[in-house]
């Protein structure tokens, strides 16, 4: 299968991640939006880490809003 077929590792962007290529993504305000049909579907934000980055790195989700609870 084409690199281009799988999301790409969101901290090297070298590696292949999970297989993509059965969903509507577009670039929307800098991110990649999965599944995104505006303005009834805003689609989805999707991160991952390839086998070799998910060794030294994590993925968190934090609020976007100062104070809120974590
Ligand atoms: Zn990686």
């Amino acid at each position: 299968m084409a690199f281009c077929d799988y999301h790409a590792c969101d901290n090297c962007g070298e590696r292949k991640t999970f297989y993509d290529a059965d969903h509507n993504i577009t670039c929307a305000d800098g991110d990649w939006l999965y599944d995104y049909n505006a303005p009834t579907y805003p689609g989805y934000r999707v991160y991952a880490l390839c086998h070799e980055c998910a060794k030294t790195h994590r993925i968190a989700i934090l609020p976007t809003t100062p104070g809120a609870p974590l």
